[in-house]
């Protein structure tokens, strides 16, 4: 009889025809088994590899998808096993049987007895994203991505340069981007060879794609001119004075690579009601070119402010609405986990927020409720690390640099090779902080760990 969850079987490699044991699933229920639901969205459900040719073998076999939570169950078996009719209904009864062999009483409703169809295995997907509540459109675009990462996984290391090159213009920024969060979001453990295949996918696109290309140097230049920015912004000391804010952003005001906006997201509260009553003083004082240039300055400080103002109040009103959806879902981990990217440090404020408010109004059960969430959010986040950020997290935690370093020779070789690869972007995000201590850490690890791969 077909069983719920993943069965070890032994297959012959059609290449090379060794045999190799490996893990095959029929039924899948989403409460069980997770990890398959994000096999199936990443099309690499029952795809195994032969440990000694390395030939990637994609098993194909009836499919049963159950997920409770979305009153989901939906088959698939596959054309190609030219099944006639009577074999295809026994084999969706066997299907049935065993899903329900494993659910209790109580769980075996209606929707069970009719499940849906699909032809493909991209339906099926379809079908599980539009039940999440995707969009056609979303879907679509869903679609057209996972046509492109297939042709890149499938295609051997040395291959990917010249793939890359020939599909350039279909290779495009959102794609890039989509493949990051991919990467990012695939179940650890179970994954590594697919995991590692999209990491060198991802790195060659950035090396070898237009759009990789023009998105590293996007990123460079913005790296290059926020740390401008908090260098310039550190030279003014501590507690700088109206007119040297001013003297700095006038100079800012004819540079390109948004200096200024940096400027004003980094300083938004010193540009205050005083300052702007300096600014418009001096604009009374000065004289005709100097004094254009104060105008203009007045108008595109109060522009970029006005941005960066509207732009958070939307980011603390959507991450406020968050807060309270996870606190009202009823399965907060899969809530959760839906909502990864977006919990934030918007997210956490409004978090912060509402438990300040909770504190002073004595609500208990909204206290209790707000902290709960908190530490299950903290709780997964540390679970869903990679292995190369918790390094760098663990890295950055170590007060003596010499401990840090030693932590870091101890770890696994392609977690140390991976952390090099997130230090630019790490570096970004503490820049954009204001975190000047783990900054000067990172620096000081940088800068030894880059030595130190040279010598290799
Ligand atoms: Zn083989």
């Amino acid at each position: 009889m077909m069983r719920v969850g993943p069965q070890a079987v032994t297959l012959s490699c059609p290449n090379c025809r060794n045999n190799y044991p490996a893990e095959l699933i029929n039924i899948i229920d989403v409460g069980a088994t997770p990890v398959a639901k994000e096999k199936i969205l990443a099309g690499n459900l029952n795809v195994t590899r032969c440990p000694s040719c390395q030939a990637t073998n994609p098993i194909v076999v009836p499919i049963l998808y159950h997920d409770a939570g979305k009153d989901l169950c939906i088959t698939h078996i596959p054309p190609e096993l030219n099944l006639t009719t009577d074999q295809q209904e026994k084999i969706v009864g066997e299907l049935l049987n065993g899903l329900m062999s494993s659910l209790a009483q109580e769980k075996r409703r209606g929707y069970l007895f009719q499940p849906r169809s699909s032809l493909s295995m991209q339906n099926l997907r379809e079908q599980i994203l539009t039940a999440e509540g995707f969009s056609e459109e979303e879907i679509q675009q869903q679609r057209k991505l996972n046509e492109l990462l297939q042709q890149l996984l499938s295609a051997p290391a040395h291959g990917l340069p010249g793939l890359i090159h020939q599909l350039d213009d279909r290779i495009d920024e959102p794609f890039i981007a989509a493949v990051s969060v991919l990467q990012s979001q695939l179940p650890k453990e179970e994954q590594a060879e697919t995991l590692a295949k999209i990491g060198q996918i991802l790195q060659c696109l950035m090396e070898e794609s237009s759009a990789g290309r023009k998105l590293q140097e996007q990123s460079e230049q913005q790296l290059r001119a926020i740390e401008t920015v908090q260098n310039d912004i550190n030279e003014l000391g501590k507690s700088p004075s109206n007119v040297t804010i001013r003297e700095l952003a006038l100079r800012y005001l004819e540079e390109e690579d948004n200096h200024l906006e940096w400027l004003v997201t980094a300083i938004r509260p010193a540009l205050d009601y005083a300052f702007y009553q300096e600014l418009t003083a001096s604009i009374a004082q000065a004289e005709s070119t100097h004094k254009e240039q104060l105008v203009k300055l007045r108008k595109e400080l109060l522009d970029i402010s006005a941005r960066v103002d509207e732009m958070q109040r939307l980011a603390l009103a959507r991450a406020d609405a968050l807060v309270n959806r996870l606190l009202a879902s009823t399965d907060a981990d899969q809530a959760i986990l839906q909502h990864l990217p977006e919990l934030d440090r918007y997210f956490f404020q409004a978090l912060g927020e509402q438990l300040s408010a909770a504190e002073r109004s004595e609500e208990r059960e909204k206290i209790k409720a707000l902290r709960n969430l908190h530490e299950i959010i903290l709780e997964k986040m540390q679970g869903m690390m990679s292995p190369e950020v918790r390094l760098l997290n663990e890295l950055l935690a170590i007060d003596d640099h010499e401990s840090a370093m030693k932590h870091f020779q101890e770890a696994e070789p392609d977690v140390r090779e991976n952390m090099r690869s997130i230090l630019p972007e790490t570096e970004r995000i503490l820049l954009e902080q204001g975190d000047d201590a783990r900054l000067e850490k990172l620096k000081k690890l940088q800068a030894e760990i880059s030595e130190s791969t040279l010598e290799r």
